[in-house]
C-alpha cells in the first residue's frame, strides 16, 4: 500500500487540511514482479539451447567433423537444439497474440467426436511407440459445437502430448467428451502417468513452470504447453482444470460453452 499526503491550502499559507491517497500497489507490484520472471525465463530458455549448438559447433569445428560418426551425432544434438528453439519461439509468439487479444476465434461448427478421433490419430505413432493404448469416449448426445478448431486441437494436442510424454510405457490414456449442467461440455484427457505432486498443482499453469525442468527438456517440452491450453480454452469462455495423483495418472479436464452457429446454447 502506498499513501501519498497532499496539504490543502486555504489562500497563501493556511493549510485547512490534508488529503490522503491510499495506492494499492501490490497487484502493481506482483504484474511487474511476474513480469521480470518471464523476461528471465525466456533469456535462461533459449541461451541454454544456444549454449550447446556454440559448444558443438565448436567441437566439430575443432576436428569432430572429421571423424564421420561422431560428426554426425553432434549435427544431430544441434539440429534438435534449434527444433526446439524454433518451437519455444512459436509458443512465445502464440501466447504473446492471445496476451494482447489479436488472436481472433474462427469459430466454426465442429463435430466433436471426429474432432477427438482425429486427435487420437495424430499421434497413432507416438502413442504405438511407447505401447501406450488410447481410448476416445464420448457421449451419446454430444455432436457439433461451435469453436476455433485450430486453436481446440492445438489445446488437444497439447494435452495428448503431455500424457504421452509423462506416461510410461505401456500405459493407458482416454480422451473423452461428456455434457456438464449448464450448457457445456467437459472434454478430459486421462493418463496412467507419473502424475504431479500435491506441491506442483497450484502452479502448473504458470508459464515456464516444470515438475521436473531436465526431464520435461529431454521431452523436447518448452514449459508453456499448458499455460497456451489455458489461454485458449478462456478466450472461448471455458476453463480448464487439472486433476493428479502422484505415480497414479493425471486427468486435465477442458470445459467449454457448447455453442451452436449464431451463439445459442446447445
Ligand atoms: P512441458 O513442455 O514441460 O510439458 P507444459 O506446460 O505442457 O510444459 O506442462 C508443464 C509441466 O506440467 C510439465 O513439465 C510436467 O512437469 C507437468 N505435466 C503436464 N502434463 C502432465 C501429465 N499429463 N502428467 C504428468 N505431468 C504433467
Amino acid at each position: 500500500m502506498r499513501v501519498t499526503f497532499t496539504p490543502i491550502h486555504r489562500g497563501d499559507k493556511e493549510v485547512s487540511g490534508t488529503i490522503a491517497v491510499l495506492q494499492d500497489v501490490t497487484e502493481q507490484e506482483r504484474l511487474e514482479q511476474s513480469r521480470r520472471e518471464f523476461v528471465a525465463n525466456v533469456s535462461h530458455e533459449l541461451r541454454t539451447p544456444l549454449t550447446t549448438i556454440k559448444s558443438y559447433a565448436e567441437a566439430l569445428d575443432d576436428g569432430a567433423m572429421d571423424e564421420r560418426e561422431l560428426g554426425a551425432r553432434f549435427v544431430g544434438v544441434i539440429r534438435n537444439e534449434t527444433e526446439r528453439m524454433i518451437r519455444l519461439v512459436t509458443d512465445l509468439l502464440h501466447l504473446s497474440r492471445l496476451d494482447s487479444n489479436q488472436s481472433t476465434l474462427r469459430r466454426q461448427q465442429t463435430n466433436v467426436p471426429e474432432m477427438l478421433e482425429e486427435v487420437a490419430d495424430r499421434f497413432s505413432f507416438q502413442l504405438r511407440k511407447k505401447a501406450i493404448r488410447a481410448g476416445v469416449r464420448v457421449e451419446d448426445e454430444i455432436q457439433s459445437i461451435w469453436l476455433d478448431r485450430d486453436q481446440i486441437d492445438q489445446v488437444l494436442d497439447n494435452l495428448v502430448s503431455n500424457a504421452i510424454k509423462y506416461t510410461l510405457d505401456g500405459g493407458r490414456i482416454e480422451i473423452a467428451a461428456r455434457r456438464v449442467d449448464g450448457g457445456f461440455i467437459a472434454i478430459s484427457v486421462k493418463d496412467t502417468g507419473i502424475g504431479i505432486p500435491k506441491k506442483d498443482l497450484s502452479r502448473i499453469f504458470d508459464r515456464f513452470y516444470r515438475v521436473d525442468k531436465a526431464r520435461s527438456r529431454n521431452m523436447g517440452g518448452t514449459g508453456l504447453g499448458l499455460s497456451i491450453a489455458r489461454e485458449i480454452v478462456k478466450a472461448h469462455g471455458g476453463s480448464i482444470s487439472l486433476d493428479s495423483e502422484l505415480n497414479e495418472g493425471t486427468t486435465v479436464t477442458v470445459v467449454l460453452p457448447a455453442l451452436q452457429a449464431g451463439g445459442e446454447s446447445a
